[in-house]
């Protein structure tokens, strides 16, 4: 996987027609941790300041998708102006971009879904695109509370189906989340073949 830029508006943003996967949750959710497991290779290291991290950083993966990396969001203290900030900068990507295969919600297994993680639901469901939820750090709780997330967050989601949980430590669920992206991605491309 290979950094190919930080951008934000469309003119900035990779050129190529390769479909984009869109990763998102509030800011300590475990995204970083989660993207380096997932591709076994660091990621540039983008700047941490809260409110600081406002654009889309993009990463080639196999030289076939990219998987974007979205600003987190959801520290109290800024969470209005980067409420403002999504609604308008990322909030146009996700509704502009046609090359946007899907959205991955990253939801912390111990808190549930934020007030921002449901904003972002209301857009991707309202833009049509794919939805995958995943909660994050799931070793943190017994089976039993797994259980019990998983059922809450599809009903308070609405999803047709539970989400996926994963573990940076364990290793639990790695198989399936690539699987799963690797679902959009092909989903993708088959909506969007190109005849001649
Ligand atoms: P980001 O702000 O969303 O990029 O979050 P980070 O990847 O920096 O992770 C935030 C904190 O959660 C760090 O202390 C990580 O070590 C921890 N963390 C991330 N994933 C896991 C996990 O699967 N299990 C546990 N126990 N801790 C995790």
């Amino acid at each position: 996987m290979e950094f190919r830029g930080a951008a934000l508006r469309a003119p900035d943003r990779p050129r190529e027609w390769f479909p984009h996967v869109a990763v998102a949750g509030r800011s300590n959710v475990g995204k970083s941790s989660l993207l380096n497991w997932l591709f076994q290779r660091k990621l540039a290291r983008v700047a941490k300041a809260p409110g600081k991290t406002r654009t889309l950083n993009f990463y080639l993966v196999n030289g076939s998708f990219y998987l974007v990396d979205l600003p987190g969001y959801g520290y109290a203290k800024v969470a209005k102006q980067l409420r403002e900030d999504w609604g308008r900068e990322v909030g146009r990507y996700l509704v502009e971009d046609e090359r946007l295969a899907g959205v991955v919600t990253l939801v912390d297994i111990r808190h549930g879904p934020t007030a921002l993680d449901l904003d972002l639901q209301e857009v991707v469901l309202a833009s049509g695109l794919e939805r995958l939820v995943v909660l994050t750090k799931a070793d943190k709780v017994g089976r039993g509370q797994q259980a019990k997330m998983r059922q809450q967050v599809q009903r308070q989601l609405d999803l047709p189906r539970p989400p996926l949980t994963v573990s940076v430590q364990t290793g639990e669920g790695r198989r399936e989340l690539v699987a799963a992206i690797e679902d959009l991605v092909t989903g993708w491309r088959t909506g969007h073949q190109r005849g001649d």
